[in-house]
């Protein structure tokens, strides 16, 4: 009775963890309750740390002697985890976090492949199941851990240019045969207990060596720009490859969370592909608008310089404004001074909206983030499909720091990279005011028509520098006390 008791222990706590975590994950649905449902996760994570502790107390009698030093390794490098991520999560800028879910993303899938090397080393994994599951959940633990790190370096900036080489497929396709063959090698080895053709430990390593190599060999080519839609497929592997160990280690809530994460992460996959009308299988082997940007051509209309005070005095006298927020934005780190704006213009009888893209920034859920961050209420923020009828009654637009999601070549232009890609409808408006610092183009790498249409100005400057010069000018006119 009293060894049930530890193991009836673990079990509640493990499905306390993963009913947290699943119900954490689904308060993430929404920006309202986000920060809620991650409060509610972290403790999820907790609880799934003091279960794993509490496998201390039903350690057989071989593992006894070993229980302080482990106990001890467990706890240094949880401290140590814990230390680093306070420090990185708290110093890291807006724009640098797909890196940083890329790094960590990477360890999810290292940590899956470490447990699947922990069993195949010691031996431990036997019968067609339990062999086939850990080896599956060894080569995707291992694609996700390279994968990402490459990812991370190219978006670092530390990996500059995709790397690609002639027959660059064939030569993946070789590898991942390899790796299959070791990995249905290990099973035939284990199964019929023969001895293999070199140390067993020597084919272990040589399984793990391919299946890393086809990672770093699958993302070298992948452009930095299409980095997070592959962070999100690697993420989606990281969970499939957590689940499997689960199972092989049979842990309920080891199984339940990486199932949550690998569904989340298809999910979130198919979902920026289709915010950008493309195929997830064109992001993996196609390079990304190539051939269009060596066609576009010219473009009508001119460039419509203009000073940020006129363009901030012309919203003041507005009937109704959309902003619509892009990368730019979150680079500058200008949604303190935007929304200090947007205040000014709604206690001047303004009507102020916020336009937000599936896609707009380098992240799902960018631009969302940076207006809660700065404070802007949720009910003046709306999706792509619950406003873009609303642009053609649109007295002024004010597009700051985005570019491609509010590109009209996407609607007409076939060979256009994004063509296809649904856009806000920013040129439907009577005036549109574009801010960016110069002619940059966007992530697609390609001409906007937008900046040179009639109806549109462009207002040159780092976004938060333009919008405290738009806030100058709008207080030089003097407004209601409110303001
Ligand atoms: P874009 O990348 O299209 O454009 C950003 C613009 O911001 C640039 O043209 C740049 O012009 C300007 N900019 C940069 N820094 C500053 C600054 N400090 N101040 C003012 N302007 C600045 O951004 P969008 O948000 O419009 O579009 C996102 C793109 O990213 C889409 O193509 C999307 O498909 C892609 N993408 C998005 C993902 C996501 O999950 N959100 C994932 C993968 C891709 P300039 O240099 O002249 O200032």
């Amino acid at each position: 009775m009293l060894t049930m008791i530890p193991q009836l222990l673990i079990d509640t706590v493990g499905i306390v963890a993963a009913f947290l975590l699943t119900f954490g994950l689904w308060r993430m649905s929404s920006p309202v309750t986000a920060p809620a449902g991650i409060k509610v996760a972290g403790v999820g994570m907790v609880a799934a740390v003091v279960a794993s502790f509490l496998y201390s107390f039903s350690v057989g009698p071989a593992a006894a002697p070993h229980l302080p030093v482990n106990l001890a390794l467990a706890v240094i490098a949880l401290t140590v985890g814990i230390g680093l991520a306070w420090w990185s999560g708290r110093k890291v800028a807006m724009t640098a976090m797909p890196q940083m879910v890329a790094l960590y993303n990477g360890m999810g899938g290292g940590a899956a492949g470490a447990i699947a090397a922990m069993e195949l080393f010691g031996n431990h994994a036997h019968g067609m199941t339990q062999l086939s599951v850990t080896l599956l959940g060894a080569i995707i633990g291992a694609i996700s851990l390279s994968g990402s790190l490459v990812a991370w370096a190219k978006l670092q900036g530390v990996l500059k240019k995709p790397l690609r080489i002639k027959g660059q497929q064939v030569i993946n396709a070789l590898v991942m045969i390899a790796t299959l063959g070791v990995g249905l090698y290990i099973m035939y080895i284990v199964q019929s207990g023969e001895v293999p053709i070199m140390p067993m430990q020597g084919v272990i390593w040589l399984f793990f060596g391919c299946a890393t190599l086809f990672g770093i060999l699958m993302t070298l080519p992948i452009g930095g720009a299409d980095m997070p839609v592959v962070i999100s497929i690697y993420n989606a592997f990281t969970g499939l490859a957590v689940g499997l160990e689960g199972f092989v280690l049979q842990t309920p809530s080891l199984m339940i969370a990486g199932m949550l994460v690998g569904a989340a992460g298809i999910l979130l996959t198919l979902l920026m592909a289709r915010a950008m009308n493309r195929s997830v299988s064109n992001v993996l082997f196609t390079r990304f608008g190539d051939a269009a940007r060596q066609t576009q051509g010219a473009i009508a209309g001119s460039l419509k310089p203009t000073a940020a005070g006129d363009a901030g005095i012309a919203m003041r006298y507005a009937g109704s404004v959309i902003i619509v927020p892009g990368y730019g934005l979150a680079a500058a780190q200008g949604q303190q001074k935007l929304y200090d704006f947007v205040k000014l213009l709604i206690a001047a009888g303004v009507k102020v909206r916020f336009a937000v893209h599936p896609v707009a920034g380098r992240m799902p859920g960018q631009m969302d983030v940076l207006l809660a961050e700065a404070g802007v209420p949720y009910d003046l923020i709306y999706q792509l499909e619950d406003i873009n009828d609303d642009f053609a009654s649109t007295d002024v637009v004010l597009v700051i720091g985005a570019n491609d999601v509010v590109n009209p070549s996407a609607r007409s232009e076939k060979t256009s990279p994004i063509f296809g890609m649904p856009i806000l409808d920013a040129d439907k408006a009577k005036q549109v005011y574009v801010v960016k610092r110069g002619e940059g183009k966007g992530y697609a790498g390609i001409v906007n028509p937008l900046f040179y249409a009639d109806n549109c100005n462009m207002v040159y400057g780092d976004a938060q520098a333009v919008m405290t010069e738009m806030i100058e000018a709008v207080r030089g006119l003097g407004l209601p006390a409110a303001a």
